[in-house]
């Protein structure tokens, strides 16, 4: 597997800066690059999450103060939270390199090793859905963490060894959106843990005016908060029903505006209703409801009956239904709730027998 690119530490303190990086179109991989121009660079830019925040300002102040390496930190939390950008804002605030990495794409030892080597003193080492590495490279991360050091096997059979090498102190940022997917060994060798919360309106608010200001659109107050109560808590989705909105205003305002109009008719063609479920969020549960017949069905089957991974309904699809009360997990499975159906404006399905909901 190829290495990412090691970023180095500082920040670009303009706002409009990365702007050359932003285009419009819908949230491909070309949005996705307009989504990391708008990510925080510093912690001061950090929105929300306060009490995190707070906490990584103490590890952070402390570090410096001992002169020491940050111990490892992993961060946990729905997609779309904030963990890549704490995990780039730190190396950026104590100023060192910061290498990327992702659990799944680490198929085997040797595919760490680059990162390990190349971790160079004090610097920060990503990995993103640390829950999804193999357990043969998991292990040979053990005493990465705990020592600095690696054990290398060479040779096979009788002219196999083991050889023993010192890496430089070096921190690891894990994020996962699975922390109970993580073996404990693993987890215990976190020094810090942290989860990421759904954000408050008022703190997408205040995200989706100042990145429509980095992206020099004006919204309204009004608008700004219809874009935050749809987003489903994440920052992400703020971002990407901005940049949505902001094409609209473009062809619609003859000043560009983003008006309450223009973002109620761009979430309308988005899809996004009221609650800002999308149509996969609806698709779950009208096939919940008129497959299953409410519930409880088990996440493999209703993966199955959607065409959908289960990991994709289970970390993209459920944290937010299940947060807003439309769905619930019982130990029989997932069951739609009253309030869902009220929202869909169906009928509380007839009752499914014990242990469903409607029982
Ligand atoms: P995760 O790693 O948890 O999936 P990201 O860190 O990639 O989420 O966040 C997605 C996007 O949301 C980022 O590119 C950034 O633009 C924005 N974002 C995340 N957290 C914040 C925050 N606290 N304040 C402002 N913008 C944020």
């Amino acid at each position: 597997m190829a290495r990412e690119t090691v970023f180095q530490g500082g920040f670009d303190e303009d706002d409009a800066a990365p702007l050359d990086m932003l285009g419009s179109g819908g949230f491909d991989p070309q949005d996705r690059r307009m989504d990391e121009a708008l990510r925080p660079q510093s912690l001061d830019d950090v929105i929300g999450q306060r009490k995190v925040v707070e906490r990584v300002k103490i590890m952070l102040d402390a570090t410096r103060k001992r002169n020491d390496t940050l111990g490892h930190i992993l961060f946990d939390g729905p997609p779309g939270i904030g963990k890549t950008t704490l995990a780039t804002v730190i190396p950026n605030e104590l100023g060192v390199e910061l290498q990327m990495a992702a659990g799944p794409a680490l198929d085997a030892p040797k595919d760490l090793l680059p990162y390990l080597t190349n971790a160079t003193h004090g610097s920060v080492l990503f990995i993103d859905e640390i829950h999804r590495l193999r357990p043969a490279v998991e292990e040979f991360l053990y005493p990465a963490m705990e020592d600095f050091r690696i054990d290398i096997a060479l040779g096979e059979g009788l002219n196999a060894r083991t050889i023993n090498m010192q890496l430089k102190p070096f921190t690891i940022i894990g994020a996962t959106t699975r922390s109970g997917m993580l073996t404990a060994p693993l987890r215990d060798r976190f020094v810090y843990r942290e989860h990421l919360d759904f954000y408050e309106t008022e703190d997408l608010v205040e995200i989706v005016r100042r990145n429509a200001r980095k992206l020099r659109t004006s919204v309204t107050d009004e608008a700004a908060l219809a874009v935050a109560m749809r987003s489903q808590g994440t920052p992400r989705k703020a971002n990407n029903i901005l940049l949505r909105t902001r094409d609209f205003a473009t062809l619609r305002d003859p000043n560009g505006q983003i008006t309450t109009a223009i973002a109620e008719d761009a979430m309308g063609i988005l899809e996004i209703d009221t609650l800002g479920l999308e149509r996969q969020d609806r698709r779950y549960l009208t096939t919940l409801l008129d497959i299953f017949k409410g519930g409880p069905a088990g996440l493999q089957a209703i993966a199955h009956s959607m065409s959908v991974p289960p990991d994709t309904l289970e970390d993209d699809i459920e944290p937010f239904l299940l947060r807003s009360g439309l769905i619930q997990r019982t130990p029989r499975g997932r069951v739609v709730t009253a309030a869902a159906c009220e929202h869909l404006g169906r009928e509380l399905p007839p009752k499914s027998g014990p242990g469903s909901l409607f029982a």
